[in-house]
């Protein structure tokens, strides 16, 4: 269509004078919450949003997104993906879905990275725990070493461009319960933020993930656990935004027997639940690692979980070990950097 520049002007015109009237004016956002049972767990979502309805559609889809994540990955559920995978993909790749995919590949990796402290195949293990703990009784050994050669991340395989997985032993077994609720927490984040609701902070109990400082804050004010505590104030306050925090240790999941405390996370050498009193608190840019990270270095202990820590650029760790009714704590050197300019910057690659 050829318009005149007389019929231009008449139309732009008006046209600028309706987009001047509608302009959006910047709105003030408020602080809206909700909490919601998903994983075995309380998942919490705080949003700052301009009003209820926007913060409501925000919860929706959150949480609309972790309960199809619940779906693919409790293994509670024999029909989840992760249930039906280890037969399914037994001796041949098949294709899985991309969060499954993302999963076991970030998985892996830190598998690698801590020589198996992590291991997403240690199913046969955890299931052995789990019913050792209803039952109030340590398992037995040769049933710990039938369950430990059915584990091992070196039995399962990945090919990224085809999203295949394989498995090569017969009754293998995943357990994303260290890595999973991350993940969500993540990925409920990133829902809200495709909302336009870009301030977030998504707690799945121990498992958090931000987005944006809050309006006006320099970030989300964020408490690091004060293990055996309780009454007494936290032990470091962070100021976060775009990062993950993760806490992980014995908390109310474990078997007290013979004198002893087995924590629900176990060693995949031994196949016995961890001993020591430690509590990891670890912080990265997403959830998926601080998850993952801080189940391992429960795995790896004090030294060696430092270590690896340190040779992970975005990686901040927080360490409480109490023996002999003392504790101690021990802090990574990205931690204390942390303490002190209070934000969370990416150092080199992105590790997502
Ligand atoms: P929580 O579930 O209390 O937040 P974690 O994130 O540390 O704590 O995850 C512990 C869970 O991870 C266990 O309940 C089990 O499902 C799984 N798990 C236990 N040991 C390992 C391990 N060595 N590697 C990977 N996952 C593990
Ligand atoms: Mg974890």
């Amino acid at each position: 269509m050829v318009l005149s520049t007389t019929s231009n002007k008449f139309v732009i015109a008006p046209l600028l004078v309706l987009a001047a009237f509608f302009r959006p004016v910047p709105k003030t956002l408020s602080l809206y919450e909700a909490v919601e049972p998903h994983m075995g767990t309380l998942f919490r979502i705080k949003v700052y949003a301009p009003d209820q309805i926007s913060a409501q559609r925000g919860f929706q889809a959150a949480f609309e997104r972790i309960d199809q994540l619940d779906k693919i990955f409790s293994d509670y559920r024999p029909e989840s993906e992760l249930s039906r995978i280890t037969q399914e993909a037994l001796g041949h790749p098949v294709r899985v879905s991309e969060d499954l995919f993302r999963v076991a590949q970030a998985s892996e990796q830190l598998s690698i990275g801590t020589g198996g402290a992590f291991d997403l195949t240690i199913g046969p293990l955890t299931h052995l725990w789990r019913q050792a703990r209803q039952d109030h009784r340590l398992p037995q050994a040769e049933a710990v070493q039938s369950a430990i050669v059915r584990c091992g991340y070196t039995k399962m395989h990945l090919d990224t461009a085809a999203r295949t997985v394989q498995f090569d032993a017969p009754q293998m077994l995943l357990d994303a319960g260290g890595i999973a609720k991350g993940y969500a927490a993540d990925e409920a984040v990133m829902v809200l933020a495709k909302l336009g609701l870009h301030s977030a902070l998504v707690a799945a109990s121990g498992d958090l993930a931000l987005s944006d400082a809050p309006p006006g804050q320099t970030g989300w004010k964020i408490g690091i656990d004060s293990f055996d505590r309780a009454d007494k104030p936290f032990t470091h306050v962070l100021m976060l935004s775009n990062a993950a925090v993760s806490t992980s240790g014995n908390g109310e999941q474990h078997l007290n027997s013979g004198g002893k405390t087995y924590s629900h996370i176990i060693d995949p050498k031994t196949g016995m639940g961890l001993q020591d009193d430690v509590t990891v608190t670890a912080i990265s840019r997403h959830g998926i690692t601080a998850d993952a990270a801080a189940t391992a270095i429960s795995v790896l202990g004090c030294e060696r979980g430092l270590a690896y820590a340190e040779s992970q650029p975005n990686l901040a760790v927080f360490i409480l070990v109490k023996s002999d009714g003392r504790v101690k704590s021990f802090e990574s050197a990205r931690f204390q950097e942390l303490l002190h300019d209070n934000s969370f910057k990416e150092t080199g690659e992105s590790d997502r």
